[in-house]
């Protein structure tokens, strides 16, 4: 459509409120409208309708007002002048991966991420599902990623020792009338569009697999090649690999602006000092449209989509063995994302969710109970036993969608030395590691037109993870205990993590000394009373590692302070 009919349906939708123009090869809407809800609705328009690649978001919705990016609370000059090869601006999957992928090179590649830690933000915040690509339309760098991304799990898991099962994804049909259509759609995915192994499953054969599933079911299509991963430990292994093949990661660092002079970034300003870097990748989430603004390359706008996941206990865990949800194929099930499920975890813990909201807020995480009841309700169509009664706990994560609902990994538009990896919604965390040697690549191929770029003989891609004593049998857990009793001190009951385990990730590359730090690399906390026991023990183990008092110990942020007060017998708590 061109920008007069394009202009015209907007019109007629919005009364003259919303007005498209061309600019820089992108439809810019302006305007002012009452609700987010009807900018979703413009940009809708907008983007099936389009005459150039991309839609700007410009509209004034004074009742969609965010509140500003959240920084870290410290600054300092510890990188004033730092002048890396690579600037990588974000400590996501996509972030840390890439960081990896370049140190195959002889390069100076920097890290920063603007949390306490890695993987705060969607990659610590998804379900872990190693999508198949059944769902993907060809033509999208979406689908273009996940089959070969989907391929390079094992390889990549076994290589940063990260969980990883290949359990496979049941998607659930109740109507039989359906099933014509659904063999028509199998057969068309496997042939057109490579999903090859694909199968269809008579109700029977699937509740043979998967007796806790609804009995109401009809048939269900079977994709063997999904998995699951724990989507944070593979961000962290990411990174700690990165570290040890050379790689910087500087945490509670932000990017706060910079300088373009003659299309190139010459200045990146931080909480922690100016940075010269030759190249920039931009791998900042929901904020990727901010650092464009900054790079003075903005061609794509971002606008956030909320999810809502429910972990339930290892005992309804064993009720599932694989990923399931009923297909819903309603108009009010078409939300962008492959409607949620429920999914098996690589820790044994059934997630149930998520749910698809649109939001003006990138980073309000607070979990809404109207969420977790409408996942609920449409769970209990895959799995009737389902009961909130079993949550033990629930988290949100805001995805990052274009308004094209497509990824944008390209070098700049405008600006010379920085590469988007932008609008990487889900399957995110499934095409990172195909995407991250691409971003690289791209990365080396624009600084070899400046100069040459070695590969680097000493890269390793094996990184060693703390040994997870409950998973050893009892003879090697003995022996370790043998050489260090503090394997033998168990600190949390739910997850039998021992001390020794939590010394270990205090001592591993990138040492995170939160709670949160250590409940993300070894799981103390994780477990039903969700650290009501263990919490204590957790935070003298730190403040003695840090040789300093518990009440300086943190939960995640420098903000977030454990001890208020003093404790009974008058020692300790002044919050620092
Ligand atoms: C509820 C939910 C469920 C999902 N389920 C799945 C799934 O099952 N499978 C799947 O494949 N994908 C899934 N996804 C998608 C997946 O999580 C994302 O695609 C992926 O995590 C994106 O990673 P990222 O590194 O690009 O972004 P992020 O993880 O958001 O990382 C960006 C980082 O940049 C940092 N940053 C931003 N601005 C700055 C700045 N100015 N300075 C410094 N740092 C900055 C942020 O703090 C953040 O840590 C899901 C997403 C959600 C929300």
């Amino acid at each position: 459509m061109n920008l007069s009919k394009l202009n015209k349906t907007l019109q007629k939708q919005f009364d003259g409120r919303v007005r498209a123009s061309a600019e820089n090869g992108c439809d810019v809407l302006r305007g002012e409208l009452d609700s987010w809800a009807d900018v979703i609705e413009a940009f809708q328009t907008a983007a099936s309708k389009n005459s150039t690649t991309h839609v700007l978001n410009d509209i004034v919705c004074a009742a969609a007002q965010d509140a500003p990016m959240r920084l870290p609370a410290d600054s300092d000059d510890s990188l004033s002048g730092d002048a890396p090869d690579v600037l990588v601006i974000g400590g996501g999957i996509s972030g840390a991966s890439i960081a990896r992928e370049l140190t195959r090179w002889k390069l100076d590649v920097l890290l920063v991420e603007k949390e306490a830690d890695l993987a705060l933000q969607a990659s610590g915040r998804n379900d872990g599902e190693v999508h198949p690509g059944i769902d993907l339309g060809k033509g999208s760098l979406k689908h273009q990623y996940i089959r070969r991304a989907n391929r390079m799990y094992g390889e990549v898991c076994r290589q940063l020792d990260v969980p990883f099962r290949r359990v496979g994804q049941y998607v659930v049909f109740k109507k039989r009338a359906l099933f014509p259509l659904i063999a028509l759609y199998a057969f068309w995915r496997k042939h057109h569009d490579g999903i090859e192994d694909t199968k269809l499953l008579s109700a029977k054969a699937l509740l043979q697999r998967e007796p806790n599933l609804a009995p109401d079911t009809a048939f269900a299509l079977f994709n063997p090649s999904a998995g699951c991963v724990c989507p944070y430990g593979l961000t962290i292994a990411y990174a700690e690999n990165a570290v040890q093949n050379g790689a910087r990661v500087m945490l509670n660092t932000a990017v706060l602006g910079m300088t373009v002079e003659d299309g190139r970034i010459t200045a990146v300003r931080t909480n922690r000092g100016t940075i010269h870097p030759k190249l920039v990748v931009n791998a900042a989430g929901v904020f990727a449209e901010e650092i464009a603004k900054m790079a003075d390359d903005r061609f794509y706008s971002i606008h956030p989509r909320r999810g809502t996941n429910s972990i339930l206990d290892k005992k309804v865990g064993a009720w599932l063995q694989s990923i399931a949800s009923v297909k819903d194929l309603s108009i009010h099930g078409k939300t962008h994302s492959k409607g949620g499920g429920l999914l098996h975890t690589v820790h044994g813990n059934l997630l149930a969710g998520p749910d698809a909201v649109e939001t003006y807020e990138k980073e309000n995480v607070a979990t809404r109970p109207e969420s977790i009841r409408t996942v609920f309700d449409r769970q209990k169509g895959t799995m009737p036993a389902l009961s909130e009664r079993d949550i033990i706990t629930y988290f949100t994560g805001v995805r990052a969608p274009t308004f094209e609902e497509d990824y944008v990994i390209e070098p700049g538009r405008r600006t010379k030395n920085l590469i988007h990896c932008a609008g990487i919604q889900s399957p995110g965390l499934t095409t990172a590691p195909a995407v991250a040697i691409d971003v690289a690549q791209m990365a080396v191929d624009l600084l070899k037109k400046e100069r040459a770029v070695q590969e680097n003989p000493s890269f390793d891609p094996v990184r060693k993870g703390v040994p997870v004593l409950r998973e050893l049998s009892d003879e090697d857990r003995d022996a370790m205990i043998k050489q260090n009793p503090d394997y033998g001190e168990i600190v949390c009951r739910c997850e039998e993590i021992s001390k020794g385990e939590i010394l270990d990730a205090l001592r591993a590359p990138i040492c995170v000394p939160t709670l949160d730090g250590v409940k993300k690399r070894v799981r103390p906390g994780m477990g039903r009373c969700q650290g009501g026991f263990c919490s204590p023990l957790v935070t003298k183990i730190i403040a003695d590692f840090l040789e300093t008092e518990p009440s300086r110990v943190r939960k995640s942020s420098a903000a977030s302070v454990i001890t208020f007060g003093p404790a009974k017998d008058g020692k300790g708590g002044e919050a620092q």
